[in-house]
């Protein structure tokens, strides 16, 4: 096995979380590697469509937003790591912007939409690319900086104190941030089910860190994105952006009949278009999918071109026009609700092991709000870089 290669900070994964993380710990003076599964663009954070939420709304505030998480997670998420989350948003943002991303505006301020189980217009998008727009402007500061990656060097060995094996590599670190997402990819698979993931969302490194002895909770808390694709077949698994039932799409049975709040809650919509289907009040797919209607026909065709270029030229090039025609739409497996139990500092309950972004529980509780993953991802991967770095 070749010689360890010696670093303050370790960070495992290249999404928006782990590329906060890596940033900050550079940006704190901490020398650092970070070893991603893949080529280092491969994630989740990059597929992410729809937006990321921060009150900046004159009828807003951090508080009002974490109101809507606690209640939206009905009263299970951790208040502490809520309120860091809600307050830092906009800073955030800020940050984001300094780093080259562009959010969509009008009217001299930020384009703000509203997304499921919001009381307010909070939602800031780049067009239907918000993942994209942040990766990149986090990947470019990760690389004009002088840390050091691993790309297709998987963690796959965590021994304390720390020393890792990624792939071929064996590398030394006084700390280790581990942000590797979620396992809704390998649920997938295994429950023989559609998922809007990217294949590395396998889990693993939550396992390695429970092995070590971490604390979880709500891992059993999945979450199904209530608009996946059901048709054409291009997109199927293809997560609709929630920003759809923002501006102005609704959910409809067989019989023309909105059976929900389009814009409750996750969970609670997907249960409604589970029992609606379940009531034989569904539609079926042309290859015999289940399905419900989402009559995107009622969006605008300005709110459509500003923040749903990409969704519209997807569904276009398989033969359909959204905005002429109503949708095929059904639950897909999404994201990981729960994760590693983190502290406001990111630390999970290992000295010197942090864990921010998908791979981490509590800030959402049992269910998450859209738009709120990449929030945690930045406030939380900053949080897990800067107290790494300190350590
Ligand atoms: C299609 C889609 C749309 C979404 N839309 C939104 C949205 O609009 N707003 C929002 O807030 N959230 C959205 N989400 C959720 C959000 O994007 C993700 O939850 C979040 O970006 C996860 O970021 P992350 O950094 O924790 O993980 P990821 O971005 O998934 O990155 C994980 C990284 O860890 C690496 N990795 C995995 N295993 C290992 C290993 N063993 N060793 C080394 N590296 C490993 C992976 O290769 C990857 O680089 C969306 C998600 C999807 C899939």
């Amino acid at each position: 096995m070749a010689a360890a290669a010696r670093f303050d900070v370790l960070v495992i994964g290249s999404g928006a979380s782990g590329l906060a993380a890596a940033v900050s710990a550079e940006k704190a003076g901490a020398r650092v590697a970070l070893a991603a599964k893949g080529s280092i663009q491969s994630c989740n954070s990059a597929k992410a469509q729809g937006g990321i939420q921060a009150a900046f709304g004159e009828d807003d505030s951090p508080e009002q937003h974490a109101a809507d998480v606690w209640k939206s997670s009905h009263e299970t998420a951790n208040m502490e790591l809520v309120e860091i989350l809600t307050s830092e948003a906009p800073s955030a943002i800020h940050w984001l912007e300094e780093l080259g991303v562009e959010f969509t505006r009008e009217n001299g301020g930020y384009r703000l939409a509203r997304c499921g189980g919001a009381t307010r217009k909070r939602l800031l998008q780049v067009g239907d690319r918000t993942g994209h727009a942040i990766t990149k402007g986090l990947r470019e500061a990760w690389e004009a900086g002088n840390g050091t990656t691993f790309d297709h060097a998987p963690l796959l060995e965590l021994e304390p104190s720390w020393r890792a094996r990624c792939g071929e590599h064996v590398i030394e670190a006084s700390t280790v941030v581990l942000a590797a997402g979620g396992r809704c990819y390998r649920e997938a698979e295994e429950r023989g089910e559609l998922t809007t993931n990217h294949p590395g969302a396998t889990g693993e490194v939550t396992q390695i860190a429970l092995d070590l002895g971490a604390e979880a909770r709500d891992l059993d808390a999945l979450q199904y994105h209530p608009n996946g694709g059901a048709w054409p077949e291009n997109m199927q698994g293809y997560s609709i952006p929630e920003t759809t039932r923002a501006y102005g799409a609704v959910l409809l049975n067989a019989d023309g009949e909105e059976f929900t709040d389009s814009l409750g809650p996750r969970d609670v919509v997907s249960q409604a278009i589970f029992d609606e289907v379940e009531k034989g009040k569904g539609v079926e797919s042309p290859d015999g999918r289940p399905a419900v209607y989402l009559d995107t026909t009622r969006i605008s065709a300005h709110d459509a071109e500003l923040s749903l270029p990409y969704m519209l030229r997807r569904y276009r090039a398989g033969g359909i026009d959204p905005l002429t025609e109503k949708i095929l739409t059904y639950p897909v497996l999404h994201y990981q609700n729960g994760g590693l139990v983190i502290d406001k500092d990111a630390q999970t309950t290992l000295e010197g092991v942090y864990a921010c972004g998908e791979i981490a529980g509590g800030t959402h509780g049992r269910n998450r709000m859209m738009g709120n993953s990449l929030l945690e991802c930045v406030v939380f991967g900053r949080r897990a870089g800067r107290a790494a770095a300190r350590n």
